[in-house]
């Protein structure tokens, strides 16, 4: 496996390589959520290649930059092991020019939710990407369905500036007791980690209601906000269309279900679709 610190070796490692190249962008500090993307990413394409960055123009002021995980080694020993053929872990004065060209993500979809608790959070996703995807140019990109929001931008990001690549959306990984894996959950001691299962919980509570019948939006929101407020401080509970659009009663194909909270410092997200 080749360990990747250079974008001009980036780019001679991704010439020399033929066929089907699928690609995995990370933060790194690996868990089994990431390893899903990296086993679909083997298992569809000839050549895999994974980036681990933890991009600075994503994170706001007062976030986690400084503190955020890192466990190189046993990342590379995770992709070695998942049969990855190269890492690119580059550092942020290599992949940003100072006073460079801007993207950023549309001023509704990119602004809401996510967006609109995190401003600017998602231009810097979208940066990052784009020039990750132009380096590894990759038949087929490969992100979670934990990040929803990310993940629809990323989609219309692709669609927008007609990238030739597949973006090809993974499921979320959950532990045994339903929490979603992140990466941000080394940070949960085991009391938090209590609390944040009412996140699933609440998303558990708001799929049984539909399975029942229920349509109302403001029922089922009541619902999961009674749930939650027991146990995290609620940063929001969404139930829009998969577009990010908002709706007047659930449908069932097209609904997608996002909650935000803290426990204690740490913010933590999941969804559903239903
Ligand atoms: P991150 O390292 O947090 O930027 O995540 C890298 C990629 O892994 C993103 O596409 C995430 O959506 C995805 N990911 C993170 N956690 C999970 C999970 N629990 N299940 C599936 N995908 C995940």
């Amino acid at each position: 496996m080749l360990i990747i610190k250079d974008i001009d070796e980036l780019k001679r490692v991704r010439a020399s390589m033929e066929g089907s190249v699928g690609f995995v962008p990370t933060m790194g500090a690996l868990h089994p959520g990431h390893l899903s993307l990296i086993q679909r990413a083997k298992k569809e394409n000839e050549r895999v290649i994974v980036s681990i960055f933890v991009n600075p123009t994503q994170f706001l002021e007062g976030e986690d930059l400084e503190k955020y995980p890192k466990k190189e080694e046993a990342d590379l020993k995770i992709c070695k092991h998942a049969g990855v053929d190269a890492v690119f872990m580059p550092d942020a004065a290599m992949m940003y020019a100072k006073d460079e060209m801007s993207v950023t993500a549309p001023q509704v979809r990119g602004y809401i939710l996510e967006g609109e608790k995190r401003p600017g959070h998602f231009d810097g996703v979208l940066r990052v990407v784009l020039k990750l995807l132009n380096l590894t140019r990759p038949w087929r990109a490969y992100f979670g369905k934990k990040d929803a929001q990310q993940l629809a931008l990323i989609q219309s990001m692709v669609r927008d500036y007609f990238l030739d690549t597949t973006v090809v959306p993974c499921d979320i990984v959950r532990d045994s007791d339903g929490l979603a894996l992140s990466s941000r959950n080394v940070y949960l001691s085991s009391e938090d980690k209590k609390q944040a299962l009412s996140l699933s919980r609440s998303l558990r509570i708001a799929t049984k209601m539909i399975s029942s019948g229920e349509r109302n939006i403001e029922t089922i929101r009541d619902a999961m906000i009674d749930e939650l407020s027991q146990y995290i401080k609620i940063d929001y509970v969404a139930i829009v269309d998969r577009r990010f659009q908002s709706i007047e009663q659930i449908i069932i194909g097209d609904t997608i279900i996002l909650v935000a909270g803290f426990v204690g410092a740490t913010r933590l997200i999941d969804n559903i679709q239903v």
